[in-house]
């Protein structure tokens, strides 16, 4: 499908520059345990970007992570987890228990670099030419095994299982299926399961929301019958699907600053990213002898709207002077979407601004039009869990963490405080 992925990869990440948050100074005195997780995060930070640069100048893409796996096997082993690896390819599982019963919860990094010919922009480039961490995956991995080291140093405090699954090819898509469809939930069986992903926000904060985090999308195909002169029927269809869409032409919607903007922004409550149906291609006209075949690309805010489409579509038609003439209407492509549940996702923001303050856990009320979406997916469809956006920028020091954008830097301040959040969250939930 050629206007899927790289046409939507233009809409995507959105540049939430909240730029006036700081992390509050408030971090309260709160439990024990928090303060002890902050220490080892702030100890291991320093061997924490050694790795994650070391992942950087040695990136594999997706199905490639040979060497990215086998560091991270072997870190995991010198913690003392439990590894299982080649788990859907390059997948590794690493098994933290405590002594006591308890909630079993993971945590899901991915791992994958992305092909690439944009150069890189930091002195500790990739060394292999053609692929390039520009999606963030190092940091994703580093943090992740942060978290594995913080947590295994204060297991005697909690109970229950951590388990930390390490995903490869989540670039092309099918990493996360691959290690379900080899066994991953016979190996481990997490109540909950958590991710992040780099996102254009200020290092120091991360951000989430209940239910979607992205617009549904799908591509809808109607092929009609086709007899004689269809310009009549083509243009019918073309107004019907037009029709669908409720955004404007002139509406500040489109432009992507708009997201981060207070006031109409995904941070407001009021906000206009919230009830939204777009077109996200051209309507595609593709006619022969037979028939004539309609195609076009769209996203909406609620995934309900586009489910029901079919039917609203052919109920329509069939009131239509056409009504005989459709042959067919189906989708014929359509993403997993990340869908948080909404209990575990409340908690958790509420948990790590007892901990972090206030502005460091953002809930978005709006939903990030036509974003990428991500395989994680796949792991939300058996288990209840939440992906998080982490921000990755530092605009004083110029750094942008677009992923997939040419000049993609990350603060790598951001690898500890992923790891004092995302520890801290989970210590929570283990205490
Ligand atoms: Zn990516
Ligand atoms: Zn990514």
């Amino acid at each position: 499908m050629t206007f899927t992925r790289s046409f939507r990869l233009l809409f995507i990440w959105p540049l939430i520059l909240i730029s006036t948050l700081v992390i509050g100074q408030e971090q309260q005195q709160e439990a024990n345990i928090h303060q002890i997780i902050q220490q080892h995060s702030a100890e291991i930070f320093d061997s924490l970007v050694e790795i994650r640069r070391n992942f950087h100048r040695n990136p594999e893409a997706a199905g490639e992570e040979v060497k990215t796996s086998a560091k991270i096997i072997e870190y995991l082993q010198n913690l003392g987890l439990e590894v299982h690896q080649n788990i859907g390819g390059n997948g590794v599982v690493g098994i933290l228990k405590t002594n006591k019963k308890g909630k079993k919860i993971a945590w899901r990094a991915d791992i994958d670099a992305l092909k690439t010919d944009l150069p890189d922009v930091v002195s500790y480039e990739s060394k292999n030419k053609g692929v390039r961490h520009i999606c963030g995956h190092d940091i994703h991995a580093s943090v992740a095994l942060g978290i594995a080291n913080v947590l295994s140093k204060i297991k005697d405090q909690l109970s229950g299982t951590i388990y930390f699954i390490f995903q490869p090819a989540e670039e092309n898509w099918q990493g996360a299926k691959a290690m379900i469809d080899d066994g991953l939930f016979e190996i481990i069986d997490p109540e909950e399961i958590y991710a992040l992903h780099l996102s254009p926000m200020p290092e120091g904060i991360i951000a989430t929301r209940a239910k979607n985090l992205f617009a549904d999308y799908k591509v809808i195909q109607l092929k009609f019958d086709k007899k004689e002169d269809a310009s009549e029927l083509t243009n019918y269809v073309k107004n019907l699907l037009e029709n669908l869409q409720n955004v404007t032409n002139d509406s500040p919607f489109w432009d992507m600053q708009t997201l981060m903007d207070p006031e109409l922004g995904l941070i407001n409550p009021n906000t206009i990213f919230k009830d939204y149906v777009t077109l996200n291609s051209e309507v595609f006209i593709n006619e022969n002898e037979e028939n004539l075949i309609v195609k076009v690309a769209l996203s909406a805010s609620d995934p309900d709207k586009l489910n029901s489409l079919l039917k609203q579509l052919k109920s329509e038609i069939s009131h239509s002077e056409f009504s005989e003439k459709l042959i067919e209407i189906q989708f014929t492509e359509e993403i997993a979407l990340v869908l948080n549940d909404k209990k575990l996702t409340e908690d958790a923001i509420q948990q790590i601004s007892e901990v972090y303050g206030k502005q460091s856990s953002i809930n978005l009320h709006g939903i990030i039009p036509d974003g990428r979406s991500d395989d994680f997916a796949y792991f939300q469809q058996k288990i209840p869990g939440v992906y998080f956006l982490m921000g990755g920028s530092n605009y004083q020091k110029g750094i942008i963490s677009m992923p997939h954008s040419p000049n993609f830097n990350v603060d790598e301040n951001c690898i500890k405080t992923g790891v004092q959040y995302f520890s801290s969250l989970i210590a929570e939930k283990l205490k």
